[in-house]
């Protein structure tokens, strides 16, 4: 359909909960085409309705690498039943152009949504896999939490949002994890990971 407008960090949208979804009407048809169009014309892995500008309970994502291995995945009013372990995890946003800094996840999650037909589906991704973690940080953003929100060290992720011209963490919104970041701790760091 078309390439939208990236909201970007700094707008009030992105900390709005989003609503969800009562009817799959065409309004909600073309938002998933555009959300997609404009995921893959950013090279992204996911993106939610809020990144460009609809406050509605969807998101997309492809773990996909090149053509051959597209694999689309659309979350309508998703919920994540189970989640488990931690990772660290080194993430950026297209709401933040170029602005990446490790952050908690969990490693695993169990997640609940429906397809743009309507149906429910279950989907579990794989311990530490970019899935599992573009589950997690697509979710957050239908709350209105953004991953520098979960950032590991609040310095680290100030210092590269000043270099890159956006306003630096909002420690209103960080969020308490000691749970996480003890189990991060305890395992060794895997070598992709810094
Ligand atoms: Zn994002």
């Amino acid at each position: 359909m078309s390439i939208k407008k990236i909201v970007k960090y700094g707008a009030s949208s992105l900390r709005e909960k989003s609503k969800e979804v009562h009817k799959i009407s065409k309004k909600i048809q073309i938002l998933v085409d555009d959300l997609y169009d404009t995921l893959y014309a950013l090279n992204g892995v996911g993106l939610a309705a809020p990144q460009i500008g609809e406050n509605v309970r969807v998101f997309v994502i492809d773990v996909g690498t090149d053509p051959k291995t597209m694999n689309p995945i659309t979350f309508i009013n998703p919920k994540i039943l189970k989640k488990e372990g931690a990772v660290n995890s080194y993430e950026g946003c297209l709401s933040f152009p170029e602005a990446y800094t490790n952050v908690r996840r969990y490693k695993y999650v169990k997640v609940k949504a429906l397809d743009i037909k309507g149906r429910p589906f279950l989907l579990e991704a794989d311990e530490g896999s970019l899935l599992a973690r573009a589950i997690q940080h697509e979710f957050d953003h239908l709350d209105g939490v953004l991953f520098i929100d979960h950032c590991r060290n609040r310095f680290e992720a100030d210092k590269i949002l000043t270099e890159k011209g956006l306003n630096p963490v909002d420690a209103n919104y960080l969020l308490d994890e000691k749970e996480l970041e003890e189990e991060i701790q305890k395992n060794p760091p895997s070598p992709e990971e810094k």
